[in-house]
């Protein structure tokens, strides 16, 4: 013969299961202010009401219909005259055909506390196992493990993806689409670097800066995308005679070009730079609105012996003024800086 109190509990117990499996709204009006519980295999401790209710409201919305409870087990826990536990043992079979659910065991822990003589749930956690433990095993510690390796090989792919795409990025950012040579970006760099290094060593450090001439009636004449072939043509050369280990050639900008030579002196730079006119000039690219009908050069050349003390921008400032002798001596030159 169950007590009167016993009565009591397992009625309610009673209304709050058949709440949950009709989806009935009235249920949140169960839950104390001072609530906390586990929703449903996440292990995630919820200390606030509302967000519990928040979850279940998600629960019904994503099962509206009716579940059906088969109750395996139900025990009630008279703990405090304010206080009983429920532990309910059930299956639950979703209003459409489950092979998880309606063939795990579930347990729902319930507290009810006795509130301003209203009994409140302040506690509920249910588990519902997935049957994710191997039969030797209390803990599923295996598929733990398991998945933890593939989550590590996922963050590991996922870094490496990450790290690929930034090195493309830094490559793009650091490159001129037309002629795939380094940018004015990339130049800056290279030329504190490097003007820092040949600092550090005691090295000469030499710049030349190209200039193509008459460019714009290129343009003009034989249309800009004559002009884009004539720009890559010419980039495509320079990467061929100037480049040596460590010297970088660039676009600088519009028809300006640059290349970085470190630990070369004055003169090396300049026998580079004859070769560069020559290695222009021998292509012969035709340029009717030029005096010598064909695409020629100007440039600039500046060399830094590190005993000078100047800033690397310096460096840029005497290539750049030379240039602009060569262009106002008759273009077609090469100057050197004073
Ligand atoms: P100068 O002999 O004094 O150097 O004369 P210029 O006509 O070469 O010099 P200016 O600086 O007046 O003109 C440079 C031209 O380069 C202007 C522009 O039409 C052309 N240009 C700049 N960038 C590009 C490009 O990406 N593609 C093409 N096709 N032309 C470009
Ligand atoms: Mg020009």
């Amino acid at each position: 013969m169950q007590s009167e109190r016993q009565q009591l509990f397992r009625s309610l117990c009673d209304e709050y299961i058949e709440m949950y499996a009709s989806r009935d709204n009235r249920l949140f009006s169960y839950f104390s202010d001072n609530f906390s519980g586990y929703a449903g295999s996440s292990d995630v401790l919820i200390t606030d009401k509302n967000e519990w209710i928040k979850i279940i409201k998600k629960d019904f919305a994503q099962v509206p219909d009716r579940l059906h409870l088969d109750m395996l087990d139900l025990s009630l826990q008279d703990l405090d005259e304010d206080v009983f536990v429920v532990t309910a043992f059930f299956h639950i079979h979703l209003p459409f055909a489950d092979d998880i659910l309606s063939k795990e065991t579930a347990r729902l822990v319930l507290i009810f506390r006795r509130e301003n003589n209203l009994w409140k749930i302040v506690h509920s956690g249910i588990s519902i196992p997935y049957d994710l433990a191997n039969s030797n095993e209390v803990y599923p510690l295996k598929r733990l493990e398991e998945r933890n390796i593939k989550l590590k090989q996922l963050v590991e792919d996922r870094t490496h993806e990450l790290a690929e795409a930034n090195k493309q990025l830094e490559i793009l950012s650091n490159t001129d689409t037309l002629t795939n040579l380094g940018n004015r970006r990339l130049f800056n760099c290279m030329l504190t670097n490097e003007w820092n290094r040949s600092h550090r060593n005691k090295n000469p450090l030499s710049l030349i800066l190209l200039d193509i001439d008459y460019f714009k009636q290129f343009n003009d004449h034989y249309g800009h995308l004559a002009g884009d072939a004539c720009l890559h043509t010419l980039a495509h050369c320079l990467l061929q005679v100037g480049r040596r280990q460590g010297e970088l050639v660039a676009r600088y900008g519009g028809d300006e070009f640059v290349i970085l030579l470190p630990n070369t002196d004055k003169t090396t730079a300049f026998e580079t730079a004859q070769k560069i006119q020559q290695t222009i000039i021998s292509l012969a690219i035709p340029h009717e609105k030029s005096p010598v009908g064909i695409v020629t050069t100007s440039i600039g050349i500046a060399s830094l012996l590190q005993t000078e003390d100047h800033p690397p921008e310096y460096l840029l400032q005497q290539a750049d003024a030379a240039l602009y002798r060569s262009k106002i001596a008759g273009r077609n030159q090469i100057a050197e800086a004073n």
